[in-house]
């Protein structure tokens, strides 16, 4: 199986003025982040977040390198926030999903209340278990669902990126199958369309992930628009695995090339014999047959 079609898409709702989300669609590499911390900050914490975990994806290959990209934002966001008091205390939701066609995975990990789902047969299955007061009340039992969907803290998080130094990421690999549809969203869609409206809009959209990720959108703002919202899908098909990229190590020998290693070579022989010396052998021998053919020319002349 691979990664087919996959579509991004954030919008600022209809009573937020700034848009504190930020994504990655990035083939095999997804993630969502949801700032906080004011305007500012909260769009620069999701930012650094999505920028940090998309130049550590493309070197990430596994599951432990996911929570290793999603701890490198962590870090980035917290070092930003000590030297900055402007953005002091930001921080951001982030949940990353990579996807290894070659053994049909998918590793999450995450950190807030950005979730992932996977549509599957007309079922709709939450992956990730919300970081927020609202979910470990329910957890405990002191909360019913219905309860939590209306709580007026229900978007109090409990673990963010980039608070503090360092952060506990919640991580699972599981696996894929051809038609399935992954969808990782802020709570701006969670917390405004229920998981069967998801479901249902997800069936309507059969399987486009582009047409699918407009009508989402659509949903969280007709039912209020109280937050950004923020969806990125891709749908799973059969086909055979794109070529990875190979390790660090082929990397640097590939962009030597195979010319560059001629003229290498070409240098270390002028290194190894003297400048140019092997190069001006033949042109000397040339002059001197040239002077040589005059000679006899100028003699054969003077004979005559
Ligand atoms: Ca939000």
């Amino acid at each position: 199986m691979i990664v087919g079609r996959a579509a991004g898409l954030t919008d600022t709702g209809r009573r937020r003025r700034q848009n504190e989300d930020a994504f990655v669609c990035d083939p095999p590499l997804f993630a969502i982040a949801d700032g906080m911390g004011g305007a500012q900050a909260g769009e620069l914490a999701s930012r650094l977040a999505a920028t940090a975990i998309e130049e550590a994806g493309a070197a990430v290959a596994d599951g432990e390198g996911v929570v290793g990209a999603v701890r490198a934002a962590n870090a980035r966001i917290f070092e930003r926030s000590l030297t900055d008091p402007a953005v002091a205390g930001m921080g951001t939701t982030a949940t990353v999903a990579l996807v290894d066609e070659q053994s049909g995975t998918m590793t999450l990990a995450h950190v807030g209340d950005s979730r992932a789902y996977r549509y599957r047969d007309g079922e709709l299955e939450q992956l990730t278990t919300d970081h927020s007061l609202v979910a470990e009340l329910v957890r405990t039992g002191r909360l019913t669902e219905a309860e939590a969907a209306v709580h007026p803290h229900r978007s109090v998080i409990t673990r963010a990126l980039g608070t503090e130094a360092d952060v506990e990421v919640d991580t699972r690999t599981l696996d894929l199958a051809a038609g399935d549809v992954v969808l990782l969203c802020s709570d701006g869609l969670s917390a405004m369309v229920r998981d069967d409206e998801i479901a249902r809009l997800l069936e309507g959209a059969g399987g486009d992930p582009y047409l699918a990720a407009e009508t989402l959108v659509q949903a969280a703002n007709a039912a209020g628009g109280d937050d950004n919202v923020t969806v990125v899908l891709f749908e799973v098909v059969e086909g055979s695995p794109r070529p990875q990229p190979p390790p660090p190590d082929e990397l640097a020998a590939e962009r030597v090339g195979p010319d560059d290693v001629t003229s290498e070579a070409v240098l270390d022989d002028v290194r190894r014999h003297g400048a140019g010396k092997g190069s001006r052998w033949p042109a000397l021998l040339f002059v001197l047959a040239i002077l040589a053919a005059a000679a006899i020319v100028l003699w054969w002349s003077f004979l005559r």
